[in-house]
């Protein structure tokens, strides 16, 4: 499940894994959909693409 969240007057949809946001929906299911199938690793090709980061990251440091 991506959650919507509102940020100012834009809204981003956070993968519910990794806590990263995107602009569109579809591109947060990818990552959620990614992040839960290789669970501590991000694709680097999907995070690129993020337009949000929390501030307390959820994944693990490396
Ligand atoms: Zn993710």
């Amino acid at each position: 499940m991506v959650t919507e969240k509102k940020i100012g007057d834009k809204t981003v949809f956070l993968c519910d894994v990794c806590g990263l946001g995107y602009s569109d929906e579809k591109t947060a299911q990818d990552c959620e959909d990614y992040c839960k199938a290789h669970p501590g690793s991000c694709s680097v090709e999907i995070s690129q693409k993020a337009v949000y980061f929390p501030d307390t990251p959820v994944l693990p440091k490396k």
